[in-house]
């Protein structure tokens, strides 16, 4: 125990039927600090058959309670865990650096987001209802929303909280009854949501559980369930194809929510004083372990100079260390494995392009300890090359530049993801111009990073099938059925 963690470390259960249960397994997942390498905690790691128990469990309740004709009860069950994150944040956002790394300001910022969006769909529950038409004389048609029953949820490691509550919250608000796999890096801050869910008496008992462990395994057995009306995923896209394929075994509904490779398109008359920091910011955020990354900076050639060299001081001020430090900027990759391929794909920037900034590990003192990179930019890159067309994870901005709007635009719609983008303007029809143009879900103008509940989100391309938040995001967890009427 050092003196920044002060805490033994914790043993997490499963959330089954209402009850904290072990695994059948009898086995154990380690949690570690990637700052520190300390042990966080243990979670469960379950089986296929744990798995299995907790579905059977949360359809049995889907089925018998009125969760999914009771809108109000379930605005009251989503207000109270608002009222709950908001009251625990400063203890689940410690918890949330401890075990993931990123910083405490942004732990803070990923619970607050928890708040918001769980009562923006705390709302939007009381809001679920289809229309009536007239179809033909003595004809009337009612398109009847109704929840889609039982809901599988799979989540990743980089904002676990936040996109646990980005799914559950409007799952839950549409009536479902939801099964959570968090990520094995980072199951402790949703145990401990769900130990709040637990003291909340509007839920009924068991319609939502949390199942801990390997996804290849019990993720892949969600897949597969014949139980399991839907699967939400967020994650890698290569895993998001996997669970394609599982799903087609029985044509279950999928959203998923992938990855990406956004460009920050800078032109000529852009405000750079507003552009640097929030461009800095939309790739070393999170060490860049973030979907919605600004990983690709592409950059009008008469500004190219000044923009590189601004960010290069960007870059350079930024303070890494360990998260849990207030005035830490920028904290670890989340794992060994993470740090390994970061590296390489720096070695990759180093042979074919320029190393601006970064580019290497940090070693020597604490640093030895966690798993901590420099903030690195490349430049002059190939638009074949691995650090421009893949998704690093990680605190690497690779630059291009162009001559003109066309170009710039080809630019930023030679990739394979569509997750968002950021474009950097004065002139509002070059804005209109680009936004219309790239193929991508969110596209930002003289900002970036801006989310909000009532906002939908989601990927073009291979980054993702479906929308989440807003109004679209709470349909997605609604099936549609139009019931007819001849009198
Ligand atoms: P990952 O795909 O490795 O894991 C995500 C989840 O899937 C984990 O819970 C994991 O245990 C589970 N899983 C792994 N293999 C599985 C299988 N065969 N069947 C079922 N489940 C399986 O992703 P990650 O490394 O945790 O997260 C990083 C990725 O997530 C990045 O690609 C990032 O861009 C993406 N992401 C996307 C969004 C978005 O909103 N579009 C948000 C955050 C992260």
């Amino acid at each position: 125990m050092s003196a920044l963690t002060e805490q033994k470390p914790a043993l997490y259960y499963n959330y089954v039927a209402g009850e904290w249960t072990e695994s059948s397994s009898r086995e154990l997942l380690e949690s570690r600090n990637p700052a520190t390498g300390e042990l966080i905690g243990y979670s469960q790691k379950s089986t296929v058959h744990d798995i299995e128990q907790a579905i059977d469990s949360v359809c049995d309740v889907f089925q018998k309670s009125d969760w999914g004709y009771n809108p109000k009860r379930r605005y009251e069950a989503l207000s109270a865990l608002a009222q709950k994150i908001d009251q625990n944040l400063e203890h689940l956002a410690r918890i949330l650096t401890l075990e993931q790394g990123k910083t405490i300001r942004e732990s803070r910022i990923e619970l607050a987001g928890c708040v918001d969006t769980l009562k923006y769909f705390a709302g939007a529950a009381r809001t679920v209802f289809g229309r009536s038409v007239q179809l033909e004389p003595a004809n009337f048609g009612v398109i009847a929303k109704e929840p889609m029953g039982v809901v599988g949820l799979i989540t990743p490691w980089n904002w676990p909280a936040l996109l646990m509550i980005r799914e559950l919250a409007p799952a839950l608000a549409a009536g479902n009854g939801v099964i959570v796999k968090p990520a094995s890096l980072t199951p402790a801050v949703s145990v401990e949501i769900f130990k709040l869910i637990d003291e909340i008496r509007h839920f009924p008992k068991g319609i939502v559980s949390i199942v801990t462990g390997p996804g290849k395994s019990i993720g892949a057995a969600m897949g597969t369930s014949k139980k399991i009306d839907m699967i939400s995923f967020t994650g890698d896209t290569s895993t998001g194809r996997t669970i394609m394929e599982l799903a087609a075994s029985n044509i279950k509904k999928l959203a998923l929510e992938l990855g990406g490779k956004s460009p920050n398109v800078v032109f000529s008359d852009a405000n750079l004083d507003k552009a640097i920091p929030l461009i800095g910011r939309s790739i070393f955020i999170s060490a860049g372990q973030i979907c919605m990354a600004g990983s690709r900076l592409l950059v009008h050639e008469s500004v190219k100079d000044e923009v590189i060299s601004r960010l290069k001081t960007y870059a350079e001020n930024l303070k890494v260390g360990n998260g849990i430090l207030e005035s830490t900027d920028m904290g670890p990759l989340v794992s060994q494995n993470q740090l390994d391929m970061v590296e390489e794909y720096c070695e990759i920037g180093r042979r074919e392009g320029k190393m601006i900034s970064g580019g290497y590990r940090l070693t020597g003192g604490d640093y030895d300890r966690g798993y901590f990179f420099a903030p690195t930019i490349i430049d002059d890159l190939p638009a074949n090359c691995r650090v421009v067309r893949e998704e690093i994870f990680g605190p690497v901005l690779a630059v291009q530049s162009f001559s003109s709007e066309e170009e710039a635009l080809a630019l930023a719609n030679d990739t394979d993801f569509g997750l968002s983008a950021g474009v950097w303007t004065t002139d509002l029809n070059r804005a209109m111009r680009m936004s219309k143009g790239i193929k991508a879900g969110t596209v930002w103008i003289n900002t970036y990073n801006k989310n909000f509940p009532e906002a939908e989100f989601g990927g073009y391309k291979q980054s993702g099938l479906g929308r989440t938040r807003g109004i679209d995001g709470l349909m997605e967890y609604c099936e549609t059925k139009h019931i007819h009427f001849e009198i």
